[in-house]
């Protein structure tokens, strides 16, 4: 064990976990490769989870932020105007297709979902909440509560009452035979009965649900199903709250929000992680009514900071200037369609899903065809060997997750999917000796 990672066990609680036998220290980075403090260099395929949307060393962002920092002001408070602040939200509310919309800015995606939740159950004079199963939203007792993954709850409180949908659990034997088409059919009618049945329609503030589910290992349902939940919450004026902190900003290369591949515009959307590329940002857009709804006096110390916001500005703008979107498109397809190939003749493999630059492929028992974490864990450690930097997720940890910078090149693409390729055929005949 190295000196830092034995110091890390230390004074870091156990909870945090970190990849690898033997975790690496990421020391410098440039366009979309990092290097460990070893020297060792690598593709980077995970980006922070999925935070350094653009990369490493972006001039653009880099010299933003440089000059906000060179004013002497890094934080002023709400208290006062901040530009870049009001840009920012000038261009969100602009981009998110929501009318009149309004933008609050935190720190964090748990932060934004907790705002979004109480600007929808304010507005709804409520107290009950509708998320889906194996989803994940974040670390504060609200999005605990809203969390459908039981390795990521810290607690069992909750402050509402939430009530878990299907829709992402096609797995099951009552739903894997059925078309796309039946398959959510049976989901809208089991949302309808919860809400004849289970619980008062008139309690109930929202529905959150991420697009494609991120921790719970890039689970994609398909496309249409949360418009098919929205149909029928919109008999009750239940409202929906889209959970983009994965899938916004172009990542899903078809769309710019991964909700959009569901034909709806959402009441309110909540976004982090790779806004700011690496600087803390998150926040919700909702429907000014709704946000301007939330009671009493609110504050977020440092949400929206003028530090954060230049490099929130820079990044977005990067972002539509170089329409990375359909760079997600292109070499997403590019990975996504050469590992289907690949998994066609690779018994470790249990399905290849994802869009854009957002996928992934489960790893399974070549005999019993069950999912299998330490074949997984193997994979890990079979490309980081390779150079590569990979994620692992799922709700049993069996699924790879890879959420490359939208900025990937296709060589990058293309050497990317060939130490995958070559990890997984080596993980493959390791797994098949008898
Ligand atoms: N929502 C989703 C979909 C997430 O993936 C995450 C983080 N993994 C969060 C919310 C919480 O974000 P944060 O860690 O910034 O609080």
């Amino acid at each position: 064990m190295s000196d830092l990672f034995a110091r890390h066990r230390a004074v870091i609680p156990n909870w945090v976990g970190t990849n690898y036998s033997e975790p690496i220290e990421i020391v410098s980075g440039k366009g979309c490769r990092v290097t460990d403090a070893q020297g060792n260099s690598y593709l980077d395929f995970f980006a922070g989870i999925l935070t350094n949307m653009l990369g490493y060393d972006v001039a653009e962002v880099r010299e933003a932020v440089e000059r906000q920092i060179a004013t002497g002001i890094y934080h002023t408070s709400t208290l006062y105007l901040i530009r870049s602040q009001v840009e920012l939200a000038e261009k969100i509310a602009g981009i998110s297709g929501i009318p009149d919309a309004k933008v609050f800015f935190t720190n964090s995606g748990s932060e934004a979902n907790e705002t979004a939740l109480a600007a929808a159950l304010t507005h709804r004079k409520a107290n009950q909440v509708l998320a889906m199963r194996n989803s994940y939203h974040g670390r504060t007792f609200g999005t605990v509560a809203i969390t459908g993954n039981a390795n990521w709850k810290a607690s069992s409180n909750d402050p509402f009452g939430t009530h878990y949908l299907h829709g992402t659990d096609r797995q099951l034997s009552a739903y894997r035979t059925l078309s796309d088409a039946d398959f959510i059919k049976a989901c809208a009618e089991d949302l309808r009965q919860l809400l004849a049945a289970g619980i008062n329609p008139a309690d109930v503030g929202a529905l959150i649900a991420e697009p494609i589910q991120g921790v719970g290992g890039f689970n994609v349902p398909p496309d249409g199903m949360l418009g098919a939940f929205k149909e029928v919450l919109d008999e009750y004026g239940i409202l929906f709250v889209a959970d983009e902190v994965q899938t916004g900003w172009g990542r899903t290369g078809e769309h710019f929000w991964g909700i959009s591949a569901h034909g709806i515009t959402p009441d309110a959307m909540t976004f982090a992680k790779g806004l700011g590329n690496g600087f803390a940002i998150g926040g919700v857009v909702a429907r000014g009514d709704l946000l301007d709804g939330i009671r009493g006096n609110g504050i977020s110390t440092f949400g929206g900071n003028p530090v954060a916001t230049a490099a929130g500005n820079a990044t977005l703008d990067y972002v539509l200037s170089h329409d990375l979107q359909r760079n997600a498109k292109v070499t997403g397809d590019l990975i996504i369609g050469g590992l289907r190939e690949a998994a066609q003749s690779l018994d470790v493999v249990g399905a290849v899903r994802g869009k854009g630059l957002m996928f992934a492929v489960d790893l399974v028992d070549p005999a019993t065809r069950q999912p299998s974490p330490p074949l997984a864990s193997r994979m890990l450690e079979a490309t980081k060997e390779r150079g590569l930097l990979i994620g692992k997720g799922g709700l049993v940890g069996h699924t790879l997750r890879m959420a490359p910078p939208l900025t990937l090149t296709e060589a990058e693409a293309k050497e990317g999917l060939g130490i995958l390729t070559d990890a997984l055929t080596a993980v493959n005949e390791e797994a098949s000796k008898p």
